[in-house]
């Protein structure tokens, strides 16, 4: 792997953790969806929104990401990335905005949840792909911001362009949108648009 970038930072979830089977599989369980609702965590959203139960939605977030993420999956192509770029010894930093617990229901402690799932997932035999002390849950977006800034990344990863868009997201960062379902499009001349972690490395394979 030819790797040019000189640190590449990355979000965690929706980017590195796919929660399509996860959602479907919950709301199948706890009878809120019929079996044909499309297997991802959008569908279901827009599902249970127009069915009027928006709270069962909002309750099964603090769920998932509280007491299942056991059942996340990674987004295809993640593990043979990182892998890869660890091996190559491209610096790297997960940098996520997380709450520390849900909005509603029981206090889950979120950040304990997700680090849990990195320790169990984002390794291989030969360790962690991410040094423990290189990934940070961030309770507010700003301290997200400083965080990116702070690492040194010279390219981060996100699927929000809220995000990466920002004022206050770090000059001079390159920022690259993951877009696995095509969502958005392309949303700015100087954003990187990609569908899939393959593409990402073929673009630094080719830096
Ligand atoms: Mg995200």
């Amino acid at each position: 792997m030819a790797l040019r970038p000189g640190h590449l930072g990355i979000d965690f979830d929706n980017t590195i953790v796919c929660y399509d089977g996860v959602f479907h599989r919950v709301a199948l369980e706890q009878g809120l969806i019929p079996p044909g609702v499309e297997r991802n965590k959008v569908a279901v959203r827009d599902w249970l929104r127009r069915v009027g139960k928006e709270d069962a939605w909002t309750q099964m977030q603090g769920y998932v990401y509280g007491a299942r993420m056991g059942d996340a999956e990674m987004y295809p192509g993640v593990r043979e990335f990182l892998a890869a770029a660890r091996n190559a010894g491209l610096p790297m930093s997960i940098v996520s905005h997380k709450t520390r617990h849900p909005f509603l229901g029981e206090r889950y402690d979120l950040h304990a949840a997700a680090t849990a799932w990195v320790d169990e997932f984002l390794r291989d035999d030969a360790g962690p792909f991410v040094a423990a002390d290189r990934i940070y849950f961030e309770t507010t977006k700003d301290a997200k911001w400083s965080r990116i800034a702070a690492t040194g990344a010279t390219h981060f990863i996100d699927d929000l362009p809220e995000i990466l868009l920002a004022d206050a997201f770090p000059a001079g960062v390159q920022r690259i949108l993951f877009d696995p379902d095509a969502h958005h499009g392309s949303i700015g001349a100087d954003v990187r648009s990609l569908q899939s972690w393959s593409e990402l490395q073929i673009w630094f394979d080719a830096c």
